[in-house]
């Protein structure tokens, strides 16, 4: 009794502010205010529609609302749930196929060990004789389904040609692909996850770097990308030749044959896009000491200053959780500096940090301070207040990776995903997809569906996205403005066709 009438003295005062029209007539525009407040603050609060894609916004609004609609009937939201369950129903989406034609400009997060098709590497293993396969358990030296090139006879104990394991195991082929690849059993702990995700990486490494198949596998990848409307690749790999074949079974072949294998394939691009370009961000591994980082640092200052168009900056990989603090290699990193200065020539850091759940994992400051001119995943960044305005301060671009991050453990309802508070907050973000092969799907169009759905975008937030993808990019000054003119040619036919065809 007591609980009615307190109640009823609380709705008292609304019930009669919600009779006077004109009191809520003035609620309403303060709510306005509001939310236009807020509104301005968004990354793409300049993003001004032509009467075209506004068009095409509502065409596209209409078709998410649909689908939101359906979803909420359904009580299944794909973006909330296991990837894998709603690729095919993903594919099958109209917005979807309008994503697949968008022109995305540059993708700026991808690791070229896992950029291809796995579907490819399995048949491609099965078409090269010489290729073994480990196909015994796992041990501390090799997993099972390791791939690598051996002569007749000079295998390791375990390791079996294709031929003979295809021969003896019917399943062999889809064995060696699943164990290549992510799917719905992964639904664990991101520590775990990334204990397997390694493993998948130990498999194809020797498959990758064997010198006949690279510029194959490099070409397959970059058409892939091509074909999902990307213009701009960068690439995260080691600046070296990492290629061996039969006859220089420890490598060690010159770096020029890896710069002409990268020309070439760059130049295959080109000769179907002449807008296409490719750049690659130097690569080594966080767990690594300092004096393998400073030696790596010295080694990559000089592919810099001999390979300069290709070799743009450096970043230390692998998982953060489990690997050294980036302040463990912050003195390393400093002395970078003086080195700069003392070569002439000039490496930033693409640093990826803060792929971490936790709050104590906070390499965002080192990468910060060191000056990363971009941040791989900077996915815990919510949890740094002062950080986020640094960012936003010093024009930082934050490379967000939807999917990996979901496959990954971090996260599993892409709505609450921290990058979608990010852009409203005013930061600029681009979408990758870090490590497809593993994830096993192809381009960036998944990505771009997810969070189209989960954060409810609109067209204004995909062109942003899209247009921080060239202007982040590590090219000239001369090369952007290029690639941006290209970029916005391809999005304006984008719009016509799509709706022309809608
Ligand atoms: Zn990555």
């Amino acid at each position: 009794m007591k609980k009615i009438v307190l109640t009823a003295l609380y709705l008292f005062p609304i019930l009669l502010f919600s009779q006077t029209d004109t009191d809520f007539e003035q609620y309403l525009k303060q709510r306005n205010a509001l939310m236009s407040a807020d509104s301005a603050l968004y990354f793409d609060a300049k993003v001004k529609l032509s009467k075209s894609e506004e068009a095409l916004n509502q065409l596209m609004r209409s078709e998410q609302k649909q689908l939101l609609d359906h979803y909420k009937n359904t009580h299944f939201f794909p973006p909330a749930r296991d990837f894998y369950q709603s690729k095919k129903h993903i594919e099958g989406t109209k917005i979807f196929q309008v994503l697949q034609q968008m022109p995305k400009g540059g993708i700026l997060h991808l690791h070229q060990l896992a950029m291809g098709d796995a579907q490819w590497v399995v048949e491609k293993a099965m078409a090269t004789p010489e290729m073994h396969v480990y196909w015994k358990e796992s041990n501390d030296t090799y997993v099972k389904g390791q791939m690598r090139a051996y002569s007749s006879g000079d295998a390791p104990e375990g390791f079996r040609p294709v031929g003979e394991l295809k021969a003896e195991v019917p399943s062999f082929p889809t064995q060696l692909y699943r164990l290549i690849t992510f799917d719905e059993g992964i639904d664990r702990d991101s520590v775990d996850i990334w204990y397997e995700f390694e493993a998948i990486f130990q498999r194809i490494y020797s498959f990758v770097s064997y010198r006949p198949i690279f510029p194959e596998y490099l070409n397959r990848g970059l058409d892939i990308l091509a074909q999902d409307g990307i213009q701009h690749v960068e690439l995260r790999m080691p600046f070296r030749n990492r290629m061996y074949d039969l006859e220089h079974p420890d490598g060690g072949l010159p770096v020029q044959e890896f710069a002409q294998t990268l020309e070439r394939a760059l130049h295959r691009q080109r000769e179907k896009d002449p807008a296409f370009t490719m750049k690659v961000i130097h690569t080594n591994l966080r767990f690594k000491s300092n004096a393998m980082i400073w030696e790596d640092i010295q080694s990559a200052v000089s592919m810099k200053k001999r390979y300069p168009d290709w070799l743009k900056g450096y970043d230390l990989v692998a998982e953060e959780d489990n690997g050294e603090a980036t302040l463990f290699h912050a003195k390393t990193f400093l002395r970078l500096d003086s080195l700069e200065k003392e070569r002439k020539v000039n490496l930033p850091l693409y640093l990826h940090d803060g792929e971490s759940d936790w709050a104590s994992i906070a390499n965002l400051y080192d990468a910060i301070l060191l000056g990363t001119r971009r941040i791989g995943h900077g996915f815990n960044l919510f949890r740094f207040p002062n950080l986020i305005e640094q960012v936003k301060r010093n024009n930082i671009c934050i490379e967000v990776n939807p999917l990996s991050n979901q496959i990954l453990g971090y996260l599993r309802d892409l709505r609450i995903h921290p990058a979608g508070t990010y852009l409203r907050r005013g930061v600029d973000c681009t979408i990758s997809s870090d490590d497809p092969l593993i994830f096993d799907y192809q381009g960036l169009s998944y990505d771009f569906w997810s969070v189209y759905m989960a954060w409810e975008l609109d067209l204004a937030a995909l062109k942003q996205l899209c247009r921080n993808s060239l202007e982040h990019a590590a090219l000239s000054e001369e090369e952007k403005t290029e690639a941006l003119a290209a970029w916005e040619e391809k999005w304006n036919q984008f719009v016509e066709q799509t709706i022309a065809n809608w």
